[in-house]
């Protein structure tokens, strides 16, 4: 049975072996890339290719790129444990023609990995294409003789790929696998597609616009191809799971987490350790790329990422911090692949470990507050948005660990008034400054998050920008 490590080599040598350059992912930071919270996918260290704005040396190139989705228009955060298919960091496997090839060669060359090389039965395979793109959808009927019941014409958004509110997209067509019956879901683009039976393993993007900042978009000279397949996602469809969590590489992170928690992997703890591992992972790369946790920007979506993890750990009945234990069975799995991640070993172990201890200090009687406030509600109501607020100016809770901690409950929190509680502590802060004459940071950081509006710059939907702790 081929390793996650086997089948990145194989999708890497096939590419090369069809003319691309393999070249290194690029840092989960995007460099000169304001516009992005985080590394979101295999295209983005080429952005300028597709544009024209620079060209290299090759016209066609295959990567493995790490990828972070915790913020902005790709945000996986709350998926993570619950499907079968979404991380906050995951491998995105690529093949990129700047100009070079198009669809007419993006498509078979999909097609010939997936069901020769991959061995993958084509039954299992259906594809989505973009309601007006008769082109790619003649391409796939000749290529891969599909019937037309197993091309799906999709008019929304999920067949036109951007990677943010600006920069390069264009239609795009989606692979899908059938798990089977057993499995709830439906096919892309039915009611019940959310569910986890037919699964998204491959997107291939046909670059050919330009988006703009004021909403208006631009043809591109040349047309390009970006293709993204996570490997995950093929991963677990090769060694025959259904769940990215059951792979090798996961499976290992959630026995390290079972063991270091004294739990079972797969008793009732189990949503627990998948947060886990998959928060080990996205944690432990952004540290190795240069993100420390703190209380702004993307250090801050980093603090909230591995808060939520701690939440998780504690859960399971840790007495001692948990994080920094997990980093080796990582580093053994993916430090080859990632030479960074066995660079940055040291570092990434004790900045967990002293978050971790600093957090669990007050996490205990942040979660006793948690308690006695829903003991108080109504079956079914949600928290109210001041004892959010609470716990996050006084106990260090992102929102969205309180949030996250409220979902095994059904129940929510009321953020309109959080951010009515968040707004009025800032006018109080900003009162306070304003007597002292001195722009400090935060004011600065105010000002930047008025401008720009909570949006892609924080990397996430309410303003909580200046955490507390
Ligand atoms: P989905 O609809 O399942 O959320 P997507 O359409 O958002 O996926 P793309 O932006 O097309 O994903 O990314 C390309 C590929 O990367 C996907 O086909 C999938 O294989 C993989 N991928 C995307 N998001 C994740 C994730 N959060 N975790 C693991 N793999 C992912
Ligand atoms: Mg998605
Ligand atoms: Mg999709
Ligand atoms: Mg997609």
């Amino acid at each position: 049975m081929p390793t996650l490590n086997d089948i990145r080599s194989t999708f890497l040598s096939f590419f090369e072996r069809n003319g691309h350059r393999v070249v290194e992912s690029s840092p989960l930071v995007p460099r000169n890339d304001p516009t992005l919270m985080f590394t979101n996918s295999g295209m983005v260290q080429f952005k300028n290719l597709f544009t024209g704005v620079e060209t290299r040396d090759y016209k066609r190139a295959t990567t493995a790129q790490k990828c972070v989705r915790a913020g902005g228009k790709h945000n996986d955060l709350d998926n993570v444990g619950y499907t079968a298919r979404h991380h906050t960091f995951f491998e995105m496997l690529g093949n990129f023609s700047f100009g070079d090839y198009f669809k007419e060669q993006a498509i078979p060359f999909a097609w010939e990995l997936l069901t020769k090389d991959f061995g993958i039965p084509k039954d299992k395979l259906l594809v989505t294409v973009y309601h007006t793109d008769d082109e790619a959808a003649n391409i796939w009927k000749k290529v891969a003789g599909l019937t037309d019941d197993r091309i799906i014409r999709i008019p929304t958004d999920d067949n036109f790929w951007r990677m943010g509110p600006t920069g390069p997209c264009g239609p795009c067509t989606e692979i899908f696998f059938d798990h089977g019956d057993h499995i709830w879901g439906g096919p892309p683009g039915s009611a019940d597609e959310d569910g986890d039976r037919f699964i998204e393993i491959w997107n291939l993007v046909f670059m050919q616009n330009e988006q703009f900042e004021d909403g208006s978009m631009r043809a591109l000279d040349m047309q390009s191809i970006d293709t993204g397949m996570g490997l995950e996602r093929i991963g677990a469809l090769l060694q025959g799971k259904h769940d990215n969590y059951d792979t090798d590489l996961m499976r290992s992170l959630i026995e390290a987490s079972a063991h270091a928690t004294s739990n079972d992997p797969d008793g009732p703890g189990k949503v627990h350790h998948r947060v886990i591992a998959d928060h080990l992972r996205s944690t432990s790369f952004l540290i190795a790329d240069g993100v420390m946790p703190s209380n702004e920007g993307r250090g801050y979506v980093l603090r909230r990422i591995m808060r939520r993890a701690m939440r998780h750990a504690h859960m399971l009945g840790a007495q001692d911090p948990v994080m920094h234990k997990l980093v080796p069975a990582l580093v053994r799995q993916m430090g080859a692949a990632y030479p960074e991640l066995t660079r940055a070993q040291a570092l990434i172990e004790e900045t967990l470990r002293s978050e971790e201890t600093r957090f669990r200090q007050t996490l205990d009687r942040g979660l006793r507050l948690l308690d006695d406030e829903l003991a108080r509600l109504p079956e079914g109501a949600n928290l109210p948005g001041e004892a959010a607020f609470k716990l996050y100016d006084t106990y260090g809770f992102p929102l969205d660990l309180t949030q996250d901690a409220l979902r095994e409950q059904g129940r929510a929190v009321d953020t309109a008034g959080f951010d009515a509680a968040m707004a009025e502590q800032k006018a109080k802060a900003r009162a306070a400054w304003a007597g002292s004459g001195e722009a400090t940071d935060a004011a600065i950081w105010f000002e930047l998050a008025e401008k720009h509006g909570a949006t892609e710059f924080l990397g996430y939907d309410t303003e909580e920008a200046e955490g507390q702790i």
